[in-house]
């Protein structure tokens, strides 16, 4: 019996998922990328990429490909993708499971402000011109040429393009993680005093936040987005363990 796996990736996790059941002889495990980013990430377990088609071209390829099991393991702000993987495993009956880092809690020191938006942001950035580490999506960031007295600092994996129209931009293309010592000689270097980011969870890209607190700077965080209530591992330790416990569940089947 082979039990076919789709994990829905672009992050960590996903990959790391991946990792530890590619060479399981009773697993044939795909992994799935939106495939915008220009260079991702080497993957141990075999690619797909691009978009399904809404729910109803995802329930097909589930279909066609006779997936036994559909992991949500992508970045918790990615909602429609997993609004679509919940209505598609429904539609076909099969089991779901999401992977999702908790979000961060605040702890004594930290200076936060949770926004519901980038708008939200340039809001309360305020008028006077302050120096703004931008950590969110290329996709994010267009809001923020409403408030052209700041300057940014735009951290991305992929470049910005259009760049954005405000005076004073500096751009830095990298991919976490990042740690906290780096990212303290950063918000120093560049005299940064506000950050506008996502509220990721998970450690690797943590290290603002700590250098953040450590150096009393305000954090602008994005509230997360509802995400549709499924059986969800925290950890990618949780998730092998949920899935061995389908597999021993469907071997007892004779699935
Ligand atoms: P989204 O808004 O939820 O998804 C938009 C569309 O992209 C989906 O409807 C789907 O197209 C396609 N898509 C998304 N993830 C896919 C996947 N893993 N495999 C195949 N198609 C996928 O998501 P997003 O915010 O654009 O994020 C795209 C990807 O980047 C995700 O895989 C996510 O894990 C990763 N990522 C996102 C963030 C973030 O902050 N949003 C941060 C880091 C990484 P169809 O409807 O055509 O199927």
């Amino acid at each position: 019996m082979t039990y076919r796996i789709l994990i829905l990736g672009g992050t960590t996790e996903a990959r790391q998922l991946a990792g530890r059941l590619a060479g399981r002889a009773e697993l044939a495990v795909t992994l799935s990328l939106a495939g915008r980013t220009v260079n991702p990430a080497e993957q141990p377990v075999p690619v797909r990429s691009g978009g399904f088609g809404g729910a109803e071209g995802l329930a097909s390829h589930l279909k066609e490909m006779q997936v036994d099991l559909l992991v949500d393991a992508t970045h918790p702000y990615a909602a429609r993708i997993s609004a679509n993987a919940v209505e598609a495993t429904g539609s076909t009956g099969l089991p779901i499971l999401a992977l999702r880092r908790p979000p961060w809690l605040p702890v004594a020191g930290d200076r936060w402000t949770v926004i519901d938006n980038a708008g939200e942001a340039v809001v309360a950035l305020g008028k006077s011109p302050r120096k703004v580490l931008l950590a969110l999506g290329r996709q994010e960031i267009g809001p923020f040429e409403a408030a052209p007295q700041h300057s940014y600092l735009i951290r991305s994996v992929d470049p910005v393009e259009p760049p954005l129209a405000v005076p004073s931009a500096t751009y830095l293309l990298a991919r976490g993680p990042f740690a906290e010592t780096d990212e303290r000689e950063l918000l120093q270097a560049d005299g940064i005093d506000a950050i506008v980011a996502k509220n990721s969870g998970g450690a690797a890209t943590y290290g603002k936040i700590a250098a953040a607190r450590a150096l009393g700077i305000e954090v602008f965080l994005l509230r997360r987005p509802e995400l549709p209530a499924v059986e969800t591992a925290e950890t990618v330790a949780e998730a092998v363990a949920a899935i061995d416990h389908r597999l021993t569940g469907a071997s007892e089947r004779g699935v």
